[in-house]
């Protein structure tokens, strides 16, 4: 199947749960997460239409972005450790995993002007997920105040891998509710009116719970 193929099926998808759940689907941003593919699909996607591309390392993610530049809308979407801001500050749009004050901080310091980042969110509570609890994103987001290049533009959650579509289903609504009281706090540099959820097995439900930001691998690209 091409990218184009692919693409023309979750369309369909994205209006059939925007019609269940009563949105636009102008609302929904696809990422097209370019990780499991060479730099000449990342290329392709674009052609298909797609500006918004996904990486998830710093290495992979400056080879696509040597090969394609500002073309594209870049989202980091994968943990990011400390002494890696460096390498891809100032060549990303929107850093989908901040989850601690210390990278907040070199953040900061780092980047030339104001960039928009998703706090992650370990919903499900799963010990390998990256993210912050539920009960710290509030006051997590409240310290930022002092990062005044940081912007709040939204959350950013996974799912558990499963088939348990409830259990799918719970964690997106509570990453909405979080959103809720964090667009309460009326916070200049927090908006918080985005949501960074669902991936390729789930990103009907998270349509259907709210999602502004869709994050498609393997269903999209395809893999290599
Ligand atoms: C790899 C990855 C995705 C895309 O995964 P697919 O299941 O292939 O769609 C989305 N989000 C994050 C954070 C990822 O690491």
């Amino acid at each position: 199947m091409t990218i184009k193929e692919n693409l023309k099926k979750i369309k369909e998808k994205i209006e059939t749960a925007c019609k269940n759940s009563n949105r636009n689907p102008d609302e929904i941003t696809i990422v097209a997460v370019t990780k499991y593919v060479s730099e000449t699909t990342a290329k392709s996607v674009l052609e298909a239409g797609i500006t918004h591309l996904g990486e998830n390392r710093d290495q992979p993610f400056l080879s696509k972005y040597e090969a394609i530049g500002t073309e594209a809308t870049w989202h980091f979407i994968g943990s990011l450790q400390t002494r890696k801001v460096k390498n891809i500050i100032n060549k990303v749009d929107y850093i989908h995993s901040l989850d601690r004050l210390s990278l907040a901080k070199e953040i900061n310091k780092r980047t030339d002007k104001p960039i928009k980042c998703f706090v992650q969110v370990n919903v499900s509570g799963e010990e390998q997920k990256h993210g912050l609890s539920v009960n710290e994103v509030l006051p997590f987001i409240k310290e930022l105040q002092q990062f005044e290049k940081i912007i709040v533009a939204g959350l950013m959650t996974m799912a558990p891998h499963t088939d348990d579509e409830q259990l799918i289903r719970s964690v997106f609504k509570k990453l909405k509710d979080i959103q809720e009281e964090a667009m309460d706090l009326n916070l200049a540099y927090a908006p918080c009116n985005e949501l960074s959820m669902g991936m390729s097995n789930d990103f009907t439900i998270a349509i259907e719970e709210g999602a502004t930001f869709i994050r498609l691998g393997s269903s999209l690209v395809g893999r290599e």
